[in-house]
């Protein structure tokens, strides 16, 4: 059964759920453009699997399609791989009322998504995540960039895309460690704003409701996105277990931990703080902790906290001395507590590692 949500951001759009909605894209994406030239940007890794379809399906909806192709993985989210997707549509004289289709993970939707925000000073572009985690995240939300050699992210712009199509039937061939990584953000829709949802993931296995942890989750990234579409307050929440998150991935040179594997050990780490100073109920860390293990994240990691706090004082969320970190009152509640960066020996003691 088909789902649809309607996002209410500054360019309104529409997020549809829907099996097999990648081989019929073409007809989607006819309804919400006029475009006669349509750019496939995809990887490595998925071009070979679905750029097949998606181009046929495009040019059955009278889309002019060209692809390209850039190599998978996040090394190469660069302005020099941005440069070349310019420069591909201007060499094919691509327009202002031309569009571009992002297939596959966050990588691609977050270069693609960025060509589209300044390619001729804006086009539009279509979602098509591949993974599970651009597929409850990355794909909703606006949120494009490549990384800078000082930082991931760093570079970057708000930029809505026209539709967004989401086909579960994509996560059946993904590798489990892959699906695994999705179900760490999955697990923080449930932290932060729905209880019932964290239940469900507890109670069943999630495979067997599927499509209804997508639209629970991307339900939850809509509400918060149009209440704030860019970052200055509740979407922060979002943020849940990223803060230190990002301190592990960058602890083990994003090659250690995926995204995912590290948020999963930074929701913890700030739970069981939150624990310790009185603003969490306890046992929440430890339900977090068994539907990590459930779905096959790993609960600790390496990196000694001393380091990842340190590493988090350089974070770019960095507000001045202040960093806000997303606290759970409970399983389903969330609010942001900022500390300045000499209360957070004190904030996070006697915790060494998990
Ligand atoms: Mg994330």
């Amino acid at each position: 059964m088909a789902k649809t949500l309607h996002v209410h951001t500054g360019r309104p759009y529409d997020i549809l759920i829907e099996h097999g909605c990648l081989e019929a894209c073409g007809e989607q994406i006819r309804r919400v453009s006029r475009a006669q030239k349509a750019a496939i940007i995809t990887d490595s890794n998925v071009g070979p699997l679905y750029a097949g379809a998606v181009s046929t399906s495009l040019e059955h909806a009278g889309f002019q399609v060209f692809s390209h192709t850039f190599s998978a993985g996040e090394s190469s989210k660069t302005l020099g791989s941005i440069g070349g997707m310019l420069s591909f549509l201007a060499e094919h004289a691509f327009t202002r009322g031309d569009l571009i289709v992002a297939l596959g993970g966050g990588v691609t939707g977050d270069m693609a998504g960025f060509t589209a925000a300044t390619y001729m000073r804006g086009i539009d572009f279509v979602q098509i995540p591949t993974s599970l985690l651009a597929q409850i995240d990355s794909s909703v939300g606006g949120k494009t960039g490549v990384d800078l050699p000082q930082g991931k992210n760093l570079c970057g712009a708000f930029w809505q895309p026209r539709l967004v199509l989401i086909d579960p039937e994509l996560l059946a061939t993904l590798p489990p460690r892959f699906f695994a990584d999705g179900m760490a953000e999955a697990v923080k829709y449930g932290c932060i704003a729905d209880a019932s949802l964290f239940a469900h993931l507890e109670r069943e296995n999630v495979q067997d409701f599927l499509e209804e942890m997508l639209f629970a989750c991307v339900e939850i990234k809509r509400r918060i996105v149009e209440e704030d579409e860019r970052e200055s307050g509740r979407r922060m929440l979002l943020n849940f277990g990223h803060t230190l998150g990002h301190a592990i991935e960058k602890y083990g040179h994003f090659e250690g931990l995926t995204h995912g594997e590290a948020v999963g050990v930074g929701m913890l780490l700030v739970c069981a703080a939150g624990e310790r100073n009185g603003l969490t109920q306890a046992g929440t860390t430890a339900r977090i902790q068994s539907l990590l293990q459930k779905y096959g994240l790993p609960i600790s990691c390496e990196a000694p906290l001393d380091t990842l706090l340190q590493l988090t004082a350089n974070d770019k969320k960095r507000a001045g001395d202040t960093i806000r970190f997303v606290l759970l009152r409970r399983i389903g509640e969330s609010f942001l507590h900022p500390l300045a960066i000499e209360q957070l020996p004190a904030f996070f003691a006697a915790m060494k590692t998990l």
